[in-house]
Parts: C-alpha cells; structure tokens; sequence
C-alpha cells in the first residue's frame, strides 16, 4: 500500500498496526560511470518488488532521495543534507506518524552515509517515548540484513558493499544498463582501511580518485539479478517480521 495513494480519512482508518516503511537513500556521486540517482533507483527497485509480495500488509512512504552525503560533496552533482539536518528530518518523520497513532515505522535505507544518522534516530526517539511499551522503531540497510549474495550466484565477487562497485553496477546494469558508461577504462580501488575495526572519519576523495571503491568491471546484469532477489529476499523477511510481532515484547 503506497501512502502517496491514499487520502486521509482512508490513513485514518487504518489499523495503526500496520508498519510503516521509511525508504532512504541518496542523490550523490557514483563514479564516472553511474548516475547520481544510482542509490535511490536501486532501494527503489527493492521496495516495489517487496511492495509486490508484501501488498496491504505494509504502509510504503515515498522514497525520501536526500540523505546524509556530505562525505561526496567534492564530486559535483552531489546533494547532501548536513549530518545534523538529516537527523532532524528523520527524527520529524518518526514523529508525524507516531502523532497519527502508528507504532511499527521502520526505515530500509540504501545508503551508506545514512547508517550512522539513522541509527541514532530510532535510538533518540524510544528515549523521547520511553512511556510507551507498544512501539517499535527499526532503521535497516537493505545490504546489511545477512543476505549473502555470492552463495546464490558463484560468479560474485564481491563479499561487501562497496560504492560504484561490483555489486552497485551489476544491480544498474539490470534495471538501467543505457545509464552505465563503460566499465573497461576502469581500474580497482581498494576498500582497505589500515585502521579497521576503528572508525575512521573519512571524506570520499582521501580513499578513491575516480570516485568508486571496488572493481566495477566485473559487473553483469546477471549478478544484478541475484543482488536483487537476496536483498529484496531479506527486507520481506524483516517486514513479515515486523507484521507479525505481538506488539509490545522484546522478543517477539
Ligand atoms: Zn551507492
């Protein structure tokens, strides 16, 4: 069910059970080969397909595009809501659907710079609301829910997400191939991280020139299909997850 569609009186009507799904993303450099629009387009593609199964059973708000990307803002093109303002909007967004009575709002987002942010929105809002028992406030990244994409298709090589990468093309190729430049001009950027398991600040430029990280070049539309249907696979699971739970335990 797509909240876009639907007047107030039918959103008032609703069984304020039914959860509510935040898609987050971004508009931001993807290299020289992808286009700026790369992570809303594919959490895009992962919510209608998990619309499709999941049908009136979940409340989809429209993709939000703006995210945190100031880490990108050397690469032209790139649009960013500051760190704190992107914590303010999702902290609003929370708010204007606990004001309309839903308890289950989950984000799925498809951006790497919103981790941090998003996580530190549902943490702020259970501490605002620490009277209620009966809400539940998730923040997800589709390619952080376990998903292992290169046990379905033995041809991926990649074992994490990277940025323009092996994964990000594979899934463009599949749904956009026309706004994929050539890839054989392209060279490896490391993912490397001398410092790891510290996080290190980090601004795109300090760790590639071309602006992806990864080996985009070996991407297929194949691989993309795969991509697709474990990360679309995996935010069913969480959702039906969601539908299901009892309403007010930890647990369950
Ligand atoms: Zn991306």
């Amino acid at each position: 069910m797509q909240l876009t569609d639907l007047n107030w009186p039918c959103v008032q009507a609703l069984s304020k059970d039914l959860p509510v799904v935040f898609p987050v993303a971004a508009l931001e450099q993807h290299g020289g080969h992808m286009p700026l629009f790369t992570d809303s387009m594919l959490l895009g593609e992962i919510i209608r397909r998990a619309a499709e199964k999941l049908d009136d059973h979940v409340l989809f708000a429209p993709l939000l595009w703006l995210g945190n990307s100031d880490h990108h803002l050397d690469f032209p093109g790139t649009l960013s809501a500051p760190p704190r303002t992107y914590l303010d909007l999702l902290n609003g967004l929370l708010e204007n659907f606990i004001q309309h009575g839903f308890r289950r709002l989950v984000f799925i987002n498809g951006h790497g710079g919103n981790d941090v942010p998003g996580k530190q929105t549902v943490f702020e809002a259970r501490q605002r609301h620490r009277d209620r028992n009966d809400l539940l406030l998730l923040f997800a990244t589709y390619w952080q829910l376990g998903g292992k994409p290169w046990e379905v298709d033995a041809r991926i090589q990649q074992r994490q997400m990277g940025h323009a990468c092996e994964w990000e093309t594979s899934m463009m190729l599949r749904i956009a191939p026309n706004l994929v430049g050539p890839l054989e001009e392209l060279d490896l950027v490391e993912f490397g991280n001398a410092f790891e398991p510290a996080a290190r600040g980090w601004i795109t430029k300090d760790r590639t020139v071309p602006g992806h990280i990864g080996d985009p070049r070996h991407a297929t539309a194949e691989k993309g299909e795969a991509l697709f249907r474990v990360f679309t696979d995996d935010v069913i699971h969480l959702l039906e997850g969601v539908v299901a739970w009892d309403g007010k335990s930890w647990n369950g």
